[in-house]
């Protein structure tokens, strides 16, 4: 049975199909609506995927749905009154939630008999204790507003901490794994048994880590002062603190090659901010073994977990009396795991893969729940 899988963004269209783990055919439609773009709307944009690719035993169509609120807590299967709930979320997630929705309409207009499944980037999170979710403010304000710590990245963190379980043998319903996604956006995870106990984006993905162009944490006295001292308007805060913050806000880049090569060559603006950027990792990975009461592993993944060694070093100095050592040579090499042999804590480098995460997902809840028939519950024809 093949799955194909949709990460539909404002602009963009990102699509792989799947058998299996195997990807039978993978792309990106750029620039949908602009002129000189790949296509005019969304639509044309579906069309042009699917006019691509072999769509004989298609068995679902997954759709990266982002903010799945408090209401979604694993993948499901799109109905009508699935599309109105991810509508009603649309306030807690104003630029992705919309893009995912024109990409279901389109999908299930264009594939009827097709399941449609929905996969959220905060249902991994859904397991994490109310204490870990609950903002200290006046409650019946949070209650009202759906105020609270929802996270990001789940299919990210919920893949590598499988992988990291199953690559060191452990069991995966006892592993406790640190789970640190670094690449444009930003977050750590607390993992127990499988389940996320504890991240670092919260409401918004604007939360935790240092990231490319987001300021992670910052006290939200920081907004009022720079509204009712500084006079910036609101909505110029928000652009600033979520485009031009972080390692961009830092030091002018967010690439961190770029970077890292200032480092190299002495620029103390660099510098400071790769500090920043590590010591921030750091101050998670100690809350994290405090939550989880000692870890099995430690895993980076994305963009620049994997590729940057000098990151992974920074951010887990001078922890070994925590049983966590980084070995310079592993580190330095494409090995999985960066830690010397025996170490309490295993530190790992883990490839993560969403789009195959969300096929497998997929997957297993249309095993465990088969959709009735009816809209989108028919089993492709063919
Ligand atoms: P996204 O969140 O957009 O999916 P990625 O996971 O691809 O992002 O990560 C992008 C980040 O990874 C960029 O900041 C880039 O500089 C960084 N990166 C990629 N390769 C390297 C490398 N070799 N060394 C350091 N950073 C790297």
């Amino acid at each position: 049975m093949k799955i194909l899988v949709l990460n539909t963004g404002s602009s963009s269209v990102k699509y792989r199909l799947f058998d299996g783990t195997e990807t039978l055919a993978k792309g990106l439609v750029e620039r949908i609506g602009e002129a000189g773009g790949d296509a005019s709307d969304h639509e044309a944009a579906l069309q042009q995927v699917m006019a691509g690719i072999d769509l004989t035993d298609l068995g679902a169509v997954g759709h990266r749905a982002v903010h799945g609120g408090s209401e979604f807590s694993r993948p499901t299967v799109i109905d009508d009154e699935v599309v109105a709930v991810i509508e009603r979320l649309v306030p807690l997630a104003p630029l992705h939630n919309p893009a995912a929705l024109s990409g279901i309409a389109v999908a299930r207009k264009l594939l009827p008999e097709v399941p449609q499944v929905a996969v959220f980037d905060t249902a991994f999170h859904q397991t994490i204790p109310p204490e870990g979710v609950t903002y200290a403010m006046d409650a019946a304000l949070a209650e009202r507003w759906q105020i609270r710590r929802y996270g990001f990245h789940g299919t990210s963190h919920a893949y590598v901490a499988r992988q990291t379980a199953e690559l060191l043998g452990l069991p995966a319903d006892q592993a406790r794994v640190i789970t640190l996604h670094l690449g444009n956006g930003a977050s750590a995870c607390a993992v127990s048994g499988g389940h996320s106990v504890a991240t670092s984006m919260g409401m918004s993905p604007q939360s935790g880590l240092v990231m490319g162009t987001r300021s992670g944490d910052i006290d939200p006295t920081v907004i009022f002062h720079l509204h009712r001292v500084a006079g910036l308007p609101i909505d110029e805060i928000e652009r600033s603190l979520i485009r031009s913050a972080g390692m961009q806000g830092l030091t002018g880049e967010n690439d961190m090659r770029t970077i890292e090569k200032r480092v190299e060559a002495g620029d103390p603006a660099a510098t400071r901010a790769l500090d920043v950027y590590c010591r921030r990792i750091k101050e998670y990975v100690g809350m994290y073994l405090a939550v989880l009461g000692g870890a099995d592993a430690i895993t980076f993944t994305a963009g620049v977990g994997q590729n940057s060694p000098v990151v992974r070093a920074a951010a887990l100095s001078g922890l070994s009396g925590l049983g966590i050592t980084v070995d310079k040579t592993r580190n330095e090499s494409r090995d999985q795991i960066i830690s010397p042999d025996g170490s309490p804590v295993a530190v790992c480098v883990i490839a993560t893969d969403e789009e195959l995460e969300i096929a497998q997902q997929v997957t297993a809840e249309l095993a465990a729940h088969p959709p009735a028939a009816g809209e989108g519950g028919q089993p492709a024809a063919g």
